[in-house]
């Protein structure tokens, strides 16, 4: 994770944003290794107050990574998270109005060559904007705020417009999209949990994605934030927008399944999230449709009772012992991730 571009034709990226306490600076350090262990693009932490702009700043020169800080009600708490290497701010105008502040703080971020996010929230907006009608009023906020950052020079500018209900998220997305060229941030916000939240997400980040709209992705979970950056692959995945990473498919199981296809298969997800070559791995419950779905993998296995058959380049490469197949299966997967990179690379 270097310098990450947002818009312009760049490839739409997948971001998080940490839930550890901003104070407890290992604590981050551990799950920013695991967001972009995962494959996280862009992470982003929240500044609350004074201690956690200090505990930012030993972040940032620990990592050595873009770090985005997040900023609501306090400018100055913005300016600290600069003086402390953050490389990008997001702010909220639903709970920052007072533009002469903005205006100051802009001014600094444009002569140091800092991107802002502007990003409004469905429950956040200010009074100012409650007699428009609610998408409407999502546009204007952000514009407006956009236009104060412009007016004071500073041109790198991301939008983000989020509600929980994804009509009123896609609707403002769609109106936003058709007046401005700023590069879109999208997220259905408080989406909930993993159930709620991947079916919300997927509809309204999914439905826009497929339209044209948005360069940079927040799947929003009540889960672990790694699970976000996860379903935001999946979903670039899915729709054909990130193409050089692992997809697992899996049975959904049955009375014929012979081995824990939820395990590996969650277990084979979670060591290649950070692999990115084009990889397609089946995990099957048994060799009635295993062997099948296999043969379109470039790794695959299907169980047995006793005995399993492993699939390699869409033949069958062996048969193991059931007992042993899962951690036989992994060390394979490593091999053969290594072969197929060096191959690439020859
Ligand atoms: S692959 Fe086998 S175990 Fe899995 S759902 Fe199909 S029939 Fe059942």
């Amino acid at each position: 994770m270097g310098n990450i571009a947002i818009g312009g034709g760049a490839p739409v990226t997948v971001q998080s944003m940490l839930n550890t306490k901003t104070t407890d600076v290992d604590a981050c350090l551990k799950q920013i290794s695991e967001l972009t262990d995962a494959g996280c693009d862009l992470i982003r932490i929240a500044v609350p107050d004074e201690n956690s702009a200090t505990a930012f700043g030993i972040i940032a020169a620990r990592t050595g990574l873009p770090l985005i800080a997040d900023i609501h009600y306090n400018y100055k708490l913005a300016h600290l998270a600069l003086d402390n290497g953050a490389r990008k701010i997001r702010m909220n105008p639903g709970n920052m109005r007072d533009f002469g502040q903005i205006k100051e703080l802009a001014r600094r971020m444009s002569g140091e060559g800092i991107p802002v996010r502007v990003g409004v929230n469905g429950g956040s907006l200010h009074p100012d904007y409650k007699t428009m009608d609610e998408a409407d009023a999502l546009v204007a906020s952000a514009l407006d705020c956009a236009e104060v950052f412009e007016t004071c020079g500073l041109k790198d500018i991301v939008v983000a417009i989020k509600a929980s209900d994804v009509k009123v998220m896609t609707e403002a997305n769609r109106k936003l999209a058709a007046i401005c060229d700023y590069p879109l941030h999208l997220g259905v916000t408080e989406a909930g949990t993993m159930r709620s939240g991947l079916i919300k997400s997927a509809l309204g980040i999914g439905t826009l994605l497929q339209e044209g709209i948005g360069d940079t992705i927040r799947v929003s979970l009540s889960a672990p934030p790694v699970e976000e950056v996860l379903a935001g692959k999946t979903l670039l995945r899915t729709l054909g927008l990130r193409r050089n990473c692992v997809e697992v498919v899996s049975c959904p199981t049955c009375a014929r399944t012979e081995i824990d296809v939820e395990k590996l298969a969650n277990a084979v997800e979670r060591v290649t999230a950070h692999v990115t070559i084009p990889l397609k791995i089946a995990v099957m419950g048994c060799p009635l449709n295993g062997i099948g779905e296999g043969e379109g993998s470039n790794l695959g296995v299907a169980g047995g009772k006793e005995k399993s058959v492993i699939l390699k380049d869409g033949k069958i490469f062996e048969t193991v012992s059931s007992e042993l197949l899962i951690p036989h299966f992994m060390t394979l997967l490593d091999e053969y991730i290594e072969e197929y990179s060096k191959n690439q690379h020859n």
